[in-house]
């Protein structure tokens, strides 16, 4: 297989990734969720005219000869209804949200009055009809569609869906996430410290880039460089949604991982991506027989529902070392999850920054470099490298706030030039990849 462009890798996995199904959510357990139905407003919302101030509801009409004192019929405060109607020379006191009464047009502030006793007020301004009125229904008509499928749930959406009273909600699936990671020379976590071995970092990186995406992935911890325990770790990654497998891909005579999982039906979409760091990432897909996690639950031997029904499985091949790991999810893992998701923003946010000082470069791949954001004296961003690029340096991914992305015809980038980053963080995400490859 060819070394394939980023945008086309990215290409080849969109065109096999699809929405995942629908499920019901409580509203408190929606935030970052995509709505997989349309949402209508229950009722008008205001339900009725209703002040915007603190203040009197008067009749303009009244307040045409500036200089008026009104009579103060009631006190209408918020959650009250009026029970009198204001009449030619009259007023009420009224609070903000609270309902307009009959024969009133219109709301005067308390900071525009003045204080004759406390049944009468002075009021030396006029007023339009409608002044400091919500007009019924000025927010949401009754059936109006107020979000529609494919809304991602923010904070402000969250607040609609409560107004409209939406305590259960359609979202589509996250997917099921499995974690592994391979190399004889890996040591876990919780294992005793041996200063020969390397410490599996890549897992716990690789964790937290899909915590910070929603999802809750299953580690399953380390294979050694053994084509049958290799396989019998992939066999297990194959029952999710997606199987993140680093290290192990590139082309060591260890490097057992794409034969092994070709070898269990994986068909390999591609392999190499002229990208730096990252190249030898692969991407596959296969299908597994739906019902396995119910089964694994359910006592033995009862028949389901949809056994023989298949469900798409995604593979990605991740190199091993930390840096192109975390690079390769980023510009790929991402979209994938995102589009399954139901996201329609699929892509990092990317911003516009003057290079701090040159970067030497050779022509051929796609260079993604570590860099800190920081702003200049008139507002725009600045990008500095995070210091030596080797992706092996797994620190200065810990400390960037971004990728600068380089083209891959570019022969290096003069200092003070204009470029592109990628932000490493956010929840806010773009609907085109945003760079120059
Ligand atoms: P590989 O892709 O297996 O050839 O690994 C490339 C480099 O990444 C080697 O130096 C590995 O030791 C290192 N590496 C592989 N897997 C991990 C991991 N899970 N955590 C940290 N480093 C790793
Ligand atoms: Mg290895």
């Amino acid at each position: 297989m060819e070394y394939l462009s980023v945008m086309n890798a990215q290409k080849c996995i969109l065109e096999s990734v699809k929405k995942l199904d629908v499920e019901s959510v409580r509203l408190e357990r929606s935030l970052g969720r995509v709505l997989a139905e349309e949402v209508r407003a229950n009722r008008d919302q205001p339900p009725y005219d209703v002040s915007a101030m603190d203040g009197y509801a008067v009749r303009s009409a009244d307040l045409a000869n500036v200089s008026a004192t009104l009579a103060i019929i009631e006190d209408i405060k918020a959650g009250d209804m009026p029970r009198k109607t204001v009449q030619a020379g009259q007023c009420a006191r009224i609070m903000t949200g609270a309902p307009v009464p009959q024969g009133a047009d219109a709301v005067i502030r308390v900071e525009d009055t003045l204080a004759v006793s406390n049944n009468s007020v002075q009021i030396n301004r006029a007023v339009q009809p409608g002044n400091d009125i919500r007009r019924l229904g000025e927010n949401m008509c009754k059936g109006e569609v107020v979000l529609v499928a494919g809304t991602e749930i923010t904070p402000g959406v969250i607040g609609i869906l409560a107004t409209v009273k939406r305590a259960q909600l359609q979202v589509y699936r996250r997917p099921r996430v499995a974690i592994l990671s391979t190399g004889n020379e890996l040591e876990g976590l919780d294992e005793i410290f041996d200063p020969y071995k390397i410490p599996n970092s890549n897992s716990y990186a690789l964790m937290a880039q899909l915590q910070a995406l929603g999802i809750e992935p299953l580690l399953l911890g380390i294979a050694r460089d053994d084509p049958d325990e290799l396989a019998e770790y992939l066999q297990q990654g194959l029952e999710f949604d997606v199987l993140l497998a680093s290290g192990g891909s590139s082309v060591g005579v260890h490097d057992y991982v794409r034969p092994t999982i070709e070898a269990l039906g994986v068909q390999m979409k591609f392999w190499r991506v002229a990208m730096k760091p990252g190249h030898p990432v692969a991407f596959g897909t296969t299908q597994r027989a739906e019902g396995w996690l119910r089964s694994s639950r359910e006592p033995p031997g009862l028949p389901l529902a949809g056994e023989n029904a298949t469900a798409d499985v995604f593979v990605f091949c991740l190199p091993g070392n930390p840096v192109s790991s975390m690079v390769c999810f980023e510009q790929f893992v991402i979209p994938a999850l995102r589009r399954m998701m139901g996201h329609v923003r699929l892509y990092r946010r990317t911003v516009q920054a003057r290079l701090a000082h040159a970067v030497n470069m050779r022509p051929g791949r796609t260079e993604f470099i570590r860099v800190v954001l920081s702003r200049d004296d008139d507002g725009s961003y600045v990008a500095t490298s995070t210091g030596t690029q080797s992706s092996g340096v797994s620190l200065s991914m810990a400390k960037a706030d971004g990728l600068l992305v380089v083209p891959a015809d570019s022969n290096g980038l003069a200092a003070g030039e204009q470029v592109t980053v990628q932000l490493l963080d956010g929840t806010v995400f773009q609907d085109v990849a945003g760079f120059r490859e």
